[in-house]
C-alpha cells in the first residue's frame, strides 16, 4: 500500500470515527503505519465530525498534512471542515444521495459521487451508509476485502447482534466495496429524507415522531421500559437511522419524550394533537 491522506467528514451519529478506526486497523494489518486524529464538536450528534488518517510504509513523523489524497463527505452539513485540505488532485468521494456536486467546494475534476445513504435505505439499513463508504476507500487504497472485515468485526462486533445484522453489515462493507466510481455532474440528491412530523397511530395510541430534529442518538431507545422502539431502515434529515415504535408493545409511559435531547419523539394517547396536556 502507497502513502495516503485522507480525511473523512460527516455528522455526528453518522459513524465516521467508527469506519476511520476501522480503516486505520485495516492499514496496520497491511502492513503500514498509520496516524489517525479524530476532530468532533462537544455535542457528538449532529455536529460535523471529522477524521485524518495518514498511513506510510515508512516512519510517520507529523500525523497532521495539508492536502488530503482522498476526501470522504458523508453529508453536505459537513463538508465545509475539508474546504481547506483539498487541492486538485484531491480525491473526492461524496454522498450523491445527499447532496449536489456543486455544492462541493474547490476544485470540481475529481470527484465521485456514491449515493450511500439511498443504497442502504433501499438494501440494508439507515445505519449501513458509513459501512458503504468505508468499502468503497478501502478498495480504493487497494486493502484487501477481508482484512478490512475482520477488523470491522473486531470493531462492531458486540454490536452485531444476530447473524442476520452481521450479514448485513459485511453486504453493506461488500456493496461500497465492489460499487463503480460514478464520475460526472450530480445536480439533484436522490434522498429526500421525511419532512414534517410523522404521525403514526395504533392500538389507540399515536406516536409523533419530527424526522428534521432526529439525530439518531438512540436514548429513545434505550429508555423505553417496554422495547418498544428500535432504529428502523429510514434515515433521517442528518442521514442518521429513525426510530420506529411498536405502538401495541407502548405503554405510553412518556420517557422517549422526556430523554429525547431534540424533542423530536412522543406517543400519546389517540387524538390529543402534539404539545397538547
Ligand atoms: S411512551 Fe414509553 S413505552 Fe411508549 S415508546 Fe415511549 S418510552 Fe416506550
Ligand atoms: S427521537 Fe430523540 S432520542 Fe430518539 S433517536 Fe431521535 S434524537 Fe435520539
Amino acid at each position: 500500500m502507497k502513502k495516503a491522506q485522507i480525511i473523512i467528514v460527516g455528522m455526528g451519529g453518522q459513524g465516521v470515527q467508527t469506519i476511520a478506526k476501522i480503516l486505520a486497523l485495516a492499514i496496520v494489518q497491511n502492513g503500514c503505519n498509520v496516524s489517525y486524529i479524530p476532530r468532533f464538536g462537544v455535542e457528538q450528534r449532529g455536529t460535523p465530525s471529522v477524521a485524518f488518517i495518514k498511513s506510510d510504509p515508512d516512519k510517520i513523523n507529523y500525523p497532521l498534512f495539508n492536502v488530503a489524497d482522498w476526501l470522504l463527505i458523508l453529508h453536505p452539513g459537513a463538508r465545509a471542515e475539508a474546504a481547506g485540505y483539498i487541492d486538485k488532485k484531491t480525491q473526492i468521494i461524496f454522498d450523491s444521495s445527499l447532496m449536489a456536486a456543486n455544492q462541493i467546494n474547490g476544485n470540481l475534476s475529481n470527484f465521485f459521487g456514491l449515493p450511500a445513504v439511498k443504497l442502504a435505505n433501499d438494501n440494508f439499513s439507515g445505519r449501513s451508509a458509513n459501512l458503504i463508504f468505508l468499502g468503497k476507500i478501502s478498495k480504493e487504497l487497494g486493502l484487501p476485502f477481508e482484512v478490512v472485515w475482520q477488523e470491522m468485526l473486531k470493531v462492531l462486533g458486540k454490536k452485531f447482534k444476530s447473524g442476520a445484522v452481521k450479514e448485513e453489515g459485511r453486504q453493506a462493507l461488500l456493496a461500497g466495496y465492489e460499487s463503480s466510481s460514478e464520475k460526472g455532474i450530480f445536480f439533484q440528491p436522490t434522498h429526500q429524507p421525511s419532512k414534517g412530523m410523522i404521525n403514526l397511530k395504533g392500538g389507540g395510541k399515536q406516536l409523533f415522531l419530527a424526522p428534521e430534529r432526529c439525530k439518531g442518538c438512540g436514548i429513545c431507545i434505550v429508555k423505553c421500559p417496554v422495547g418498544a422502539i428500535k432504529f428502523g431502515r429510514r434515515a433521517g434529515a442528518f442521514a442518521t437511522p429513525l426510530p420506529e415504535v411498536d405502538l401495541d408493545k407502548c405503554n405510553v409511559c412518556g420517557n422517549c419524550f422526556l430523554y429525547c435531547p431534540d424533542g423530536a419523539i412522543k406517543v400519546e394517547k389517540k387524538n390529543k394533537k402534539y404539545g397538547d396536556n
